[in-house]
């Protein structure tokens, strides 16, 4: 069930994935939203759970440990005021036990590293400290990184990294909203969704985000405020 990836020549296995069935609780509720300007557009918007066991995060988690991974090894350093060039990125396959000697390495050389588990529990690790292994440009790094990223184990956290490549959820999560709460729903946005569509809505925006993913819909000109409070208890009472 392995799969090999070519990093310059050389081969990287990796190995397919078993997608996990679980998906958590937190990750059936949705929120409604209206936009602070305009009561007419409105938002629903999944909540996430975060989590690898999730099977409705799982792909949002890899989405974005890639984009942030592959952000952090293209970046250069300050030196004296002067971005420096990135530093090569040296990838190796290995297990956990191998690891701990090879982790000492980077440590003393105040290197930075990601180790990503696959679902044979072999360690891929990616390190700007030459531990051997391949070296790959960092800017053509990011096929590899996907590949790796796509196939690790899930179910409990794969990835770990040095403190300089730490990904802080906090802050991806943070984004200035245009949109107030109308209320909490307690079924995921797809079904919410059907909803809005059933009450007559047509202009419904799908739309999916670095974290989140949702739809927006416009409240049809011609209705008034009766139509609307009746979409707005409808969306309130749906249970799955
Ligand atoms: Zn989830």
């Amino acid at each position: 069930m392995g799969r090999n990836v070519e990093v310059n020549g050389s081969k990287v296995r990796v190995v397919s994935l078993k997608p996990s069935d679980m998906t958590s609780k937190k990750c059936n509720v949705s929120v409604h939203l209206k936009h602070k300007l305009n009561d007419k557009e409105r938002r629903l918007s999944g909540v996430m759970c975060h989590s690898w066991s999730c099977s409705r995060c799982v792909p949002y988690m890899r989405k974005n440990w890639l984009a942030h991974l592959d952000t952090k090894m293209r970046e250069g350093e300050v030196v004296s005021g002067r971005m420096t060039a990135p530093k090569p990125i040296y990838i190796l396959s290995t297990n956990k036990r191998r690891w701990e000697t090879i982790g000492k390495r980077v440590y003393r050389a105040g290197g930075e590293f990601a180790t990503v588990e696959q679902p044979d529990s072999s360690l891929i690790i990616f390190t700007n400290v030459d531990v051997g292994g391949e070296s790959v440009p960092s800017l053509s790094l990011g096929a590899t990184l996907k590949a790796v990223i796509d196939s690790c184990a899930t179910g409990r956290k794969p990835i770990r990294t040095s403190a300089g490549w730490r990904r802080n959820v906090a802050e991806d999560e943070k984004h200035r909203s245009n949109y107030t709460l109308i209320n909490l729903l307690r079924v995921p946005v797809g079904r919410a969704v059907d909803e809005v569509r059933q009450h007559g809505v047509n202009d419904v925006r799908e739309w999916e985000s670095k974290s989140r993913f949702g739809a927006d819909y416009a409240v049809p000109e011609q209705w008034g405020w009766p139509q609307v409070s009746e979409l707005d208890n409808d969306l309130a009472e749906l249970e799955e």
